[in-house]
């Protein structure tokens, strides 16, 4: 019997028909679907209503269009539903931003740019000269590898920390998360692509910032909710040499503006989450296009990618 696929994200026309060829397709963004919950087996979306997961009896797999999941609606997904991530979709893209935001820093260039736009000419030293220095990856997935590659390029050192601690070129050390702390020691720059699970949730905290160097640069792209925020605007408080970046938020729905508090320390820079598909149509497509080839691996008998431990959430 044919599966019911049921998609809550907008799908280009060519994407739909790849999954007609091998199930019924919803697409619960332009046709009511209450009628059909209970058949449903594949859903394909992100934050899909908890009333509609609840009337899913015969629901198999959530495919998420993003590489996070940690924002799934867990309560509402059942134990035997097969969840999957879309890990590495956009990795290439992420990894690039977070370049943009180590250079930027490293350069100071916004530093810079705001002093040349007041018509001022200062030539300031205090620029960090990455050749030689140290990068520390934390997480080492499709995100940190490709960072660690960048990073090798510019004739860096690379360590990373994994869960596994399984190495991986090219780095010159990878550790599990027991290693964490030396790796934040030993490092120049930091960047943080790991994803907010229930053991990485709050990792960078205080006592962890202040084993840093003390004009380290710390990136971070993977998920807000792996730094404490108030420890965070502590510890920029407390030291003028060091540099963060962000393009993730702790709060970005109920008021932004509180977010930007972080913004008003001269060391920081951030941009509204557009790493990944939210920057770029290219890689939003991208990313589409990743996560229904999965969901037609499963529909075809096949074993489907980034299947998630769902422990590591609920
Ligand atoms: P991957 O699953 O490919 O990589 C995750 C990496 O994190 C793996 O190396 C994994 O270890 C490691 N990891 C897991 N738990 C820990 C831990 N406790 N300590 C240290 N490392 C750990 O995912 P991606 O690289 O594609 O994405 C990573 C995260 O980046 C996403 O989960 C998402 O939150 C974020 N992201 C942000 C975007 C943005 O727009 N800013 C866009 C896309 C993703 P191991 O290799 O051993 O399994």
């Amino acid at each position: 019997m044919r599966k019911l696929v049921a998609s809550y994200v907008r799908l280009p026309e060519n994407l739909v028909d790849r999954l007609r060829k091998y199930a019924e397709v919803h697409l619960a963004y332009l046709e009511d679907i209450q009628h059909i919950l209970d058949k449903i087996n594949v859903v394909i979306g992100y934050d899909v209503p908890c009333e509609h997961l609840k009337r899913m009896e015969r629901l198999e797999m959530f495919q998420s269009y993003a590489a996070g999941v940690d924002g799934l609606p867990w309560d509402c997904i059942p134990g035997n539903v097969i969840v999957c991530s879309n890990a590495g979709a956009n990795a290439d893209a992420v990894a690039e931003h977070a370049w943009a935001l180590v250079l930027a820093l490293a350069k100071n260039l916004h530093i810079h740019f705001e002093r040349a736009s007041r018509g001022e000419y200062v030539q300031s030293p205090g620029s960090l000269f990455l050749k030689g220095r140290v990068l520390g990856v934390i997480g080492l997935g499709s995100i940190g590898l490709r960072v660690a590659e960048i990073g090798k390029a510019f004739g860096m050192k690379v360590y990373g920390v994994s869960r596994s601690g399984v190495h991986k070129p090219p780095c010159d050390f990878v550790g599990g998360p027991g290693s964490l702390d030396k790796v934040l020691e030993e490092s120049d720059v930091i960047v943080l692509a790991a994803p907010l699970t229930r053991e990485t949730r709050g990792m960078i905290d205080l006592r962890r910032l202040r084993k840093l160097k003390r004009d380290a640069i710390m990136v971070n792209v993977g998920r807000a909710e792996l730094v404490k925020r108030e420890d965070l605007l502590q510890y920029l408080e407390e030291n003028p040499g060091f540099r963060f970046a962000s393009d993730v938020w702790w709060n970005i729905k109920e008021d932004f503006r509180r977010e930007a508090e972080i913004l008003r320390y001269p060391n920081v820079v951030a941009t509204p989450w557009v790493a990944g598909g939210f920057g770029n149509r290219e890689v939003w497509e991208g990313m589409l296009e990743k996560a229904v080839e999965n969901v037609v691996e499963y529909l075809r008998g096949g074993r489907p990618r980034n299947v998630v431990n769902r422990s590591d959430y609920v």
